[in-house]
């Protein structure tokens, strides 16, 4: 029995008794219809028997995901994914989410040499040792969760959900190293500084006691910059931070957080050769999916006006903008294409300018050519001027020809200067610039132009690159009449 991995339909209908017909993940009922899959809780590759009290029935959208992961670790898993949704999560949340509370107070005593704790229920004793460098003091304990605290202070980074996820993996087998760092500050709070993850990751797994390592009459502005120092090689482990990083997690998940566990230095092209080689994706996905990452966080910007004229966000109301025309003309045009060589978050990475200056331009779109105008039930001549100007052809060909326009306003000669247009610091003066070629654009005589035989309205929406193009040449839609007048 202990070197097989499949059941006998007998053993599986007794397993069938044993649980029901319901998933183990998530307990919900399989239906019917649907298959059922079994699977072991404790995985077989690690040695988890083929018996019944280590098998259980589980969905078949379940079994697909759940990998080399035994059931237990799944269920944990799908448990931490649903806490990190929303905003984001401190070791506060954790210790609240199992204990009700956290960073309750309480009196201490110190004698001699030892200090003396009166927690509710136990009043332990420590012997107090000396930093021979500081004179700092400090002591070992073991703290029950409840009275600890997050220190906001000297540590403000909110919680990483793989980090965390993948030290509760490390600590089903193996002993913590190192033990988390707190201060004691003379109310009787504990706040924890360094060390969050471990923490969090032991106090999820349901330990109501953690190891630490606590300063007393400490110096806090040194302890302050001691702490900062000390995370300065480690930076990728919690820093990042960005929307864009948050939204890497969504998408890739495991992935990503297998990425950022490695060794060195992050950043896109580092990503982009992890999916290639580690995951053995073909550059042109492993480019689509980081870029894909890309356009959802600007068009999921609540700051973004024009993602609210988006058919995909509104299905079954007539909308000028899909999200295919949105990638063929903006994303396309406008962003340096992905992978980028830059470190995440460092000062040469301008994604989070690049995004900022994108949304701002799609918000002078929005409020240009479809505020107030675009208006089908209506359908009066404003609303049919702007559904030229948004139809399928003329969007990517007046997407060009503005970014021309820019970039010969810039005085960007280089391919490298046209490309990277966006991706820098853009101020409100360039902004106003912008503005007023996207005025001069809308303004122009083709969009109210008389078209009796439907001509110039079956070019403008002709979906390829150059129809509309041609249209704007003829009828001196171009670069020099945008700029002429500036
Ligand atoms: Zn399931």
């Amino acid at each position: 029995m202990a070197d097989k991995r499949q059941l006998n339909d007998e053993e599986k209908k007794r397993v069938l008794e044993k649980y029901g017909r319901r998933c183990f993940v998530d307990g919900e009922p399989i239906a019917d219809e649907e298959p059922i899959e079994f699977h072991h809780i404790k995985p077989f590759s690690r040695g988890g028997p083929t018996n019944l009290n280590n098998i259980a029935p589980v969905c078949k959208k379940h079994h697909l995901t759940i990998g080399t992961m035994s059931l237990q670790e799944y269920r944990d898993k799908l448990e931490l994914e649903k806490f990190f949704e929303g905003d984001p999560k401190y070791l506060d949340d954790v210790i609240q989410s199992k204990k009700g509370h956290c960073g309750a107070e309480f009196k201490y005593e110190i004698r001699d040499n030892l200090i003396k704790m009166y927690f509710k229920d136990a009043q332990p004793e420590y012997p107090f040792y000396e930093c021979p460098t500081t004179g700092w003091k400090y002591f070992y304990a073991t703290l029950p969760v409840e009275y600890i605290a997050n220190d906001k202070e000297l540590q403000p980074r909110a919680l990483r959900q793989p980090s965390m996820w993948n030290l509760y993996r490390h600590f089903q087998m193996n002993t913590q190293l190192a033990p988390s760092i707190c201060r004691i500050d003379d109310n009787g709070k504990l706040f924890l500084f360094d060390g969050q993850h471990k923490a969090a990751a032991q106090i999820w797994a349901g330990h109501s006691k953690i190891e630490c390592k606590v300063y007393l009459n400490h110096d806090d502005r040194r302890l302050k910059e001691t702490n900062l120092e000390a995370h300065g090689p480690f930076r990728q482990m919690s820093f990042y931070s960005h929307e864009l990083m948050k939204k890497y997690a969504d998408i890739f998940g495991e992935d990503w957080a297998e990425y950022m566990e490695t060794e060195g230095e992050k950043s896109e092209l580092g990503f982009f050769n992890f999916l290639m080689h580690s995951k053995k994706k073909t550059r042109a996905k492993a480019r689509n999916e980081i870029a894909l990452a890309m356009y959802n966080e600007m068009i999921d910007d609540p700051a973004n006006k024009l993602s609210g004229y988006l058919s995909e966000k509104h299905r079954g109301r007539k909308q000028p903008l899909t999200f295919a025309r949105l990638k063929k003309s903006f994303f396309d045009q406008m962003l340096v294409p992905p992978p980028v060589k830059d470190e995440f978050e460092s000062d040469a990475d301008h994604r989070k300018d690049e995004k900022g200056n994108l949304v701002g331009l799609m918000n002078i779109i929005a409020e240009e050519g479809l505020e107030g105008r675009w208006n089908p039930e209506r359908n009066d001549s404003t609303h049919r001027k702007a559904e030229r100007i948004f139809s399928a052809g003329a969007v990517r060909a007046w997407a060009v020809l503005l970014k021309d326009a820019i970039n010969t306003h810039l005085r960007h000669y280089t391919d490298d200067e046209r490309r990277r247009f966006f991706y820098r610091n853009v101020d409100n003066d360039e902004f106003n610039y912008f503005r007023q070629f996207v005025q001069k654009i809308f303004s122009h005589q083709i969009w109210d132009d008389p078209d009796p035989s439907g001509e110039i309205v079956a070019r403008l929406a002709r979906d390829d690159a150059t129809t509309a193009k041609s249209l704007f040449e003829e009828k001196g839609l171009i670069v020099q009449w945008v700029l002429g007048g500036y």
